[in-house]
């Protein structure tokens, strides 16, 4: 199969929810360079206006910018109706909004000493809204944009979802429970609609960042007084065997590949972008 220029992505429209975020905008602008026509959807209205610009800015290809919200099913039909009268039927879908919070998070990472201010740090603690708010925006902030922009890939009989799972989902890191519960769901998700769309043509796959330092996570990886590697953010680069955090642009590929031909017979894998973090076992 000769596709060494990804011609088959020219011309195609995708959606990227969360496209104003680290990873996201980055994504926005390498995929219009690709040649496929961008929706960058982000809560943040402004900020996706902002996206959209920047790429038309940078790859003079066509994009528009939505303030839409993943939780909200009228408010994503709202924004593929727009989608298709500006940029016609959507052929592939990038579930890239979610995040973590501190309030899905626990201050210890075990319970050892019971006390009063441990429990209170521990699971026993936790804010069991702030783990719902967490867990909802990562799991169904993927479940309903695949059910509402996945219609248009089953009128044209093909098309490919990509969903953001992490680290987290293969074995769950400590103190962030409700990111890991819904990470976990979403690659697990990711397999079951996979097999369940295969004979319509839609392809469905994930990629698994590792490390990348984004505003979600920099409270857990810095010191915010010192601006140095937390302990946590130590233990990080010592358990990834290429020794950094990654850069943005390294999901681009891997992302890439997977909406393109060149995987037309990979559906329901998950794939981890992290420097071999999760092939090695600390020893
Ligand atoms: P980010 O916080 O920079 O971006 C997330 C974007 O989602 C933000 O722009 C935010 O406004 C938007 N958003 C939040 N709630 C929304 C809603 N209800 N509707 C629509 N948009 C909403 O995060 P990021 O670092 O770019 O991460 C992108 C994805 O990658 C996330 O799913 C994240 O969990 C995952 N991930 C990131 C890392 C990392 O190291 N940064 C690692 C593993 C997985």
């Amino acid at each position: 199969m000769k596709n060494l220029h990804f011609e088959d992505l020219k011309n195609t429209v995708c959606v990227l929810t969360g496209g104003g975020g680290a990873i996201g905008s980055s994504l926005g602008v390498y995929l219009s360079e690709m040649g496929i026509k961008m929706a960058i959807l982000d809560l943040n209205g402004p900020r996706a206006k902002e996206v959209a610009e920047e790429i038309k800015a940078k790859t003079g290809n066509e994009a528009i910018g939505l303030e839409t919200n993943v939780l909200d099913k009228n408010s994503l039909v709202a924004a593929k109706k727009i989608i298709n009268t500006k940029l016609g039927k959507v052929n592939f879908l990038i579930n890239a909004a979610g995040g973590n919070s501190p309030k899905g998070t626990t201050d210890l990472e075990q319970l050892e000493n019971i006390s009063e201010e441990n429990l209170q740090k521990s699971f026993y603690g936790m804010d069991i809204d702030g783990f719902r708010k967490v867990y909802d925006l990562n799991f169904n902030g993927t479940l309903l944009p695949s059910m509402v922009f996945s219609t248009d890939m089953l009128d044209q009989g093909k098309g490919a979802i990509v969903n953001f799972s992490s680290m987290s989902a293969f074995h769950p890191l400590t103190r962030v429970g409700a990111y890991s519960a819904a990470k976990a769901a979403i690659s697990n998700f990711t397999e079951w609609l996979a097999v369940h769309l295969a004979k319509q043509n839609i392809r469905v796959n994930a990629v698994a960042p590792g490390f990348f330092v984004g505003e979600q996570n920099r409270f857990l990886l810095y010191d915010e007084k010192t601006g140095k590697l937390s302990a946590r953010g130590k233990k990080i680069i010592k358990n990834t065997p290429m020794g950094r955090f990654g850069e943005y642009e390294e999901i681009h590929g891997t992302v890439t590949y997977l909406l393109s031909d060149l995987a037309k017979f990979v559906t329901g894998i998950v794939i981890p972008i992290d420097g071999g973090f999760n092939a090695f076992s600390g020893v």
